[in-house]
């Protein structure tokens, strides 16, 4: 499908679903630097998004959590880190050739777009019009490669990051000599012809995903699948702001290899699946490469693994994390109404400290920039002397920097500053010296 015939399809359910919140966190996003439309200076293009100064930061923070709690806070963990295009074969043993398809219908009357499984009534929700049959779309992206026409060959960038673990299997057990059960974990790219994008980073046709496949022998599925769905729920728990709006969401449709399917949901939307995958995908690379993926275990017996997944979505994660943490005053908590705070968890914050002088004046600006410089060898800090005290907090708490410290003529005679809390807005007077500790006792909670 061209670009042009995308742009009005709809995901009925979400757009139901969407609130304020979205609009508010897509505006603020591209305001202050988290995230820009792709291509924006020629039109855009439908389901592509770049990160900028403050999203990467904590895009790479989130990133770096997820990987430190999978590989050093788990035993038996490895990552690996496999190419965007793979073999073609690859695609078509894993099945995404045959049925990796979305069913798309189209309204007679107004020309809108809607994915088939996903309207209620049979008619066109937005004109109440009569609907095509539906159409299926293999959401692979295709791509060619070599120079000379007709003697190219077709591959396809991944449509899901998880298959370079499987083909990666055999090396990691002979390379590390891993023991089951034990895991691979990677975070990377994926690429969908997506025939609905929209909703922000919720679906896009470039995004990232987090993956674990655990590998363990077939008696032990049971065990390690709900090991690692509460497991999953925990971690996400500990980062949001309003936990009480994650929640399960099982299957009941499953693949024929499945015997459980979880989602964990933000808001009744997906942000990951914990799917019990048996012994399917390697069986199936092991026929469809001829290769022997078979593990032995200790006692001699030969098996191919079972495997629990974990696959998640970072720039949905990232997405929900910034609806989840956005706040707007309504002047009841000392703020002025309209004020917006991002109540991030410390750790995801892009920044984690702003310092400030009371005034240029004085020699506070030369203490301040001291501070700030001993500061961000540790953390990562910035430095504002401009505005009022007052608006520097207000640019701060838009961004979720939890904590700012300032640098006043106190400072000057006993070597303390004031150092506020995003939230509370309390302010505490510390030595200089203890400021680096302050933070890293407060971030590391
Ligand atoms: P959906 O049903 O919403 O299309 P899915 O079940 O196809 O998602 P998976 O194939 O299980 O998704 O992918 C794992 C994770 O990757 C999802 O939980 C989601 O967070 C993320 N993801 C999938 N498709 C997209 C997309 N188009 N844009 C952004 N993230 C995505």
């Amino acid at each position: 499908m061209d670009d042009k015939k995308t742009d009005n399809v709809i995901e009925p359910s979400f757009a139901k679903a969407t609130d304020d919140a979205i609009a508010k966190v897509v505006s603020l996003c591209k305001r202050r630097g988290f995230v820009f439309p792709g291509s924006e200076i020629y039109g855009g293009f439908q389901g592509f998004y770049d990160f900028g100064p403050l999203g990467v930061e904590m895009k790479q923070n989130l990133k770096n959590l997820w990987w430190n709690w999978m590989t050093k806070e788990h035993d038996n963990i490895v990552g690996i880190d496999g190419a965007i295009i793979t073999n073609p074969k690859v695609w078509e043993a894993s099945g995404h050739i045959k049925s990796f398809v979305d069913p798309l219908s189209e309204c007679k009357k107004c020309h809108h777009r809607f994915k088939s499984d996903e309207i209620e009534s049979g008619k066109c929700p937005d004109c109440g019009g009569e609907l095509t049959e539906p159409r299926t779309y293999n959401i692979l992206v295709p791509t060619e490669l070599g120079v000379i026409e007709g003697e190219k060959t077709r591959a396809f960038l991944r449509g899901e990051a998880c298959q370079t673990i499987y083909l990666d299997f055999q090396n990691v057990v002979n390379s590390s000599r891993m023991k089951i059960p034990f895991g691979i974990v990677q975070i990377g790219k994926a690429f969908r012809n997506e025939i609905t994008p929209g909703n922000f980073l919720y679906r896009q046709r470039e995004f990232e995903q987090w993956d674990l496949q655990w590998f363990c022998h077939e008696r032990e599925m049971e065990k390690w699948f709900e090991f690692w769905r509460a497991e999953r729920m925990g971690w996400y728990k500990s980062l949001f702001t309003n936990p009480e709006k994650l929640g399960f969401f099982q299957h009941e449709k499953l693949a024929h290899y499945a015997k459980n399917a979880f989602d964990i949901q933000y808001d009744g939307k997906e942000i990951e699946g914990i799917h019990w995958r048996g012994d399917w995908d390697l069986s199936q690379h092991a026929k469809f490469s001829g290769q022997n993926l078979n593990y032995v275990d200790d006692d001699g017996e030969k098996y191919i693994p079972n495997i629990v997944e974990t696959s998640g979505g970072v720039d949905r994660t990232f997405m929900f994390l910034l609806v989840d943490a956005y706040d707007e005053s309504d002047g009841s908590d000392g703020r002025d109404t309209g004020d917006i705070t991002l109540h991030l968890n410390p750790k995801i914050a892009p920044i984690k400290c702003a310092v400030f002088p009371l005034m240029k004046k004085n020699g506070l600006a030369e203490k301040a920039e001291e501070i700030y410089k001993s500061i961000r060898s540790c953390f990562s800090a910035t430095y504002d002397e401009s505005g009022s005290i007052g608006r520097r907090y207000r640019r701060q708490d838009e961004i979720g920097t939890p904590f700012c410290v300032t640098v006043d003529f106190q400072t000057l005679k006993d070597e303390t500053v004031t150092i506020r809390d995003r939230d509370t807005m309390k302010q505490e007077r510390i030595k200089i010296s203890e400021v680096n500790n302050y933070l890293f006792e407060k971030i590391s909670k």
